[in-house]
């Protein structure tokens, strides 16, 4: 089985899209994602305009900044003070990388918890661990969503692997499996003998950036194999992590590269900035 990102995203959008018209029609604000875009890094630029893109596909209200390459911290925190202070903004996203002169971590813990989209700030990691609702980053909520969407939920008693240990996919990845009642192993650079643990692995992803680095024998008869990898060959295509032509036979689903997790992340960061609408509208009455 494969599991198409791309289609199940379409199927979330056309949710928030009906919700978003019947917003219009009561006449009543309508969700607003504010995209902070520092300098003119090419491939920055293309992910911010796929966020505008899902924006204007659902009817959501979008705006971007783009800021000056060599703009000062203080003068980018001023800019997210001012997105956290402005009511008609429900989610902030700050596109990173940043340029090197700017200190990310003080850029993140500088946007409002409750506008935090990308679950980044140290207050919604943290309710991710202590497992309390927060904002989830949006490429490891999607990836829970593409295994609901083949009926695994509860995951007790199966064993999840996941490669790579990242604050924004590895990390809250291994915690939402967790929640899920899986029994989960974190596989990072300095593992050893990488193999033996994946083969292990009744649910195995990979977010390593890593051209098909995962093959047929690191992978478990029947296995569920999520790819996160977004790799470019010298050919200009897109692959995954995973070698999907050598593990595809093996396992019981697997997701492709492109049109896998990639379209479940914008979605997702689409369904947190609808979320934080709600939650300011019920806390305004
Ligand atoms: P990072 O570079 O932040 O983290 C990579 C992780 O993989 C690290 O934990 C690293 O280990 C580990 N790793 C790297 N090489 C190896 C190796 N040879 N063996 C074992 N572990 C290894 O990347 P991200 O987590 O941000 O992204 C991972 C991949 O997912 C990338 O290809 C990225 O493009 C893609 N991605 C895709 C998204 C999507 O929407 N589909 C969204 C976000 C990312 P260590 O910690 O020891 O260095």
């Amino acid at each position: 089985m494969i599991i198409y990102g791309n289609e199940l995203a379409a199927s979330f959008k056309e949710k928030m899209k009906a919700e978003i018209e019947t917003l219009k029609k009561e006449n009543k604000r309508l969700p607003l994602l504010t995209v902070i875009l520092v300098g003119n890094n090419p491939a920055s630029q293309s992910y911010v305009r796929s966020k505008e893109k899902a924006c204007l596909s659902i009817g959501m209200e979008n705006k971007t900044i783009v800021l000056p390459e060599d703009i000062s911290q203080q003068e980018l925190e001023n800019v997210v003070q001012q997105q956290n202070e402005d009511d008609t903004v429900d989610g902030i996203l700050v596109q990173l990388p940043l340029p090197k002169h700017l200190n990310e971590q003080a850029v993140i813990d500088k946007i409002s918890p409750l506008k935090d989209v990308d679950g980044l700030h140290p207050v919604n990691a943290g309710a991710l661990l202590t497992n309390r609702s927060g904002f989830i980053p949006c490429t490891p909520k999607g990836v829970m969503a593409m295994l609901e969407s083949i009926g695994l939920d509860d995951l007790s008693g199966m064993n999840a692997v996941v490669l790579g240990r990242s604050n924004l996919v590895g990390k809250p990845l291994a915690l939402l499996l967790q929640n899920k009642n899986a029994t989960v192993t974190i596989v990072h650079s300095k593992t050893k003998d990488i193999k033996t643990i994946t083969s292990k692995a009744d649910i195995l992803v990979a977010a390593i950036g890593q051209p098909k680095m995962v093959k047929s024998d690191w992978v478990k008869d029947g296995a569920v194999v999520i790819d996160v990898g977004i790799n470019r060959m010298e050919n200009g295509k897109l692959c995954g992590d995973v070698d999907f032509d050598d593990v595809c036979d093996k396992v019981k689903a697997i997701s492709p590269v492109p049109k896998g997790v990639g379209p479940m992340t914008v979605c997702m960061l689409l369904e947190n900035t609808l979320e934080s609408y709600h939650n300011k509208e019920r806390k305004n009455g």
